[in-house]
């Protein structure tokens, strides 16, 4: 049976230019109630004409109490995708749902060793899990396949802990990696195969490298990815 989501009002209180092409945006809840597990997305519904409901990623912590953020992609197709980007304001009422999917960082993996694996807007359930790992205690290991430099989201912060691999349009002096996110480059990092493997991105990265682990001798249970389509 699937699980009815109430909805509830929520205002737009921050939109953030994060990179070229996508935007943070802070939606504050109020004093209510909100749940999720990091990696879960919620239903963001509009009061506009025709397609009015999206799936986005919260990519804050479940610390944060009173908001949430979101961090959203511009689109050509999408009606709210587009609304959000080109016509939503601080002050603009939206309806959300609390955190829903089974994508989520499960307390029993809190202490394992984890890799995560991003392209592009993928990226964003591994915020909210790497914003929730004690990282003294589990550090994880990330790799973050973008088309240029400029499409990292939260490079800073991220940087630690990642092999970004920037595909296309490279500036001279990038010094990170340009292959696509393969076998070879995991093991060109010292990845730990024993580690619980999770995948977001776009879907033929996420078929070719569940195919690569699986045939490399990582246990199905280990391996964890989120289709968005
Ligand atoms: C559960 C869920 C969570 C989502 N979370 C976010 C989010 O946090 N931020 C956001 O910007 N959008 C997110 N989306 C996508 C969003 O809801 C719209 O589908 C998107 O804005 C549509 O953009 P588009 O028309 O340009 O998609 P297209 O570019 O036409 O892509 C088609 C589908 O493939 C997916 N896709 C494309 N590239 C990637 C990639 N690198 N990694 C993963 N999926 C990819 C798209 O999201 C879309 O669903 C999510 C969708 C779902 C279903």
């Amino acid at each position: 049976m699937t699980k009815h989501f109430e909805i509830f009002k929520a205002s737009i209180t921050s939109i953030i230019q994060e990179t070229s092409k996508i935007k943070v945006f802070r939606l504050n809840y109020g004093n209510r109630k909100f749940s999720f597990i990091p990696g879960q997305w919620i239903d963001l519904h509009l009061a506009i004409p025709g397609k009015n409901i999206g799936g986005y990623t919260i990519v804050s912590a479940p610390s944060d109490l009173g908001y949430i953020d979101l961090a959203i992609r511009e689109s050509l197709n999408h009606p709210v995708t587009i609304f959000l980007h080109n016509e939503a304001n601080i002050g603009s009422e939206v309806m959300i749902t609390e955190g829903q999917g089974k994508f989520f960082l499960q307390k029993e993996f809190l202490n394992s060793p984890i890799t995560f694996i991003a392209g592009g807007i993928g990226i964003t359930p591994f915020l909210s899990m790497f914003r929730s790992l004690d990282k003294k205690k589990n550090p994880p290991k990330i790799f973050y396949s973008i088309s240029t430099e400029e499409d990292i989201l939260f490079k800073n912060e991220l940087n630690p802990y990642s092999i970004f691999t920037a595909t296309k349009n490279r500036n001279s002096n990038w010094s990170g990696e340009t292959s696509r996110i393969n076998l070879c480059l995991l093991q060109k990092y010292q990845t730990n195969f024993e580690s619980h493997f999770f995948i977001c991105g776009p879907k033929l990265m996420i078929e070719d490298l569940v195919l690569e682990l699986k045939n490399y001798g990582v246990p199905k249970e280990k391996i964890h990815f989120e289709k968005w389509w």
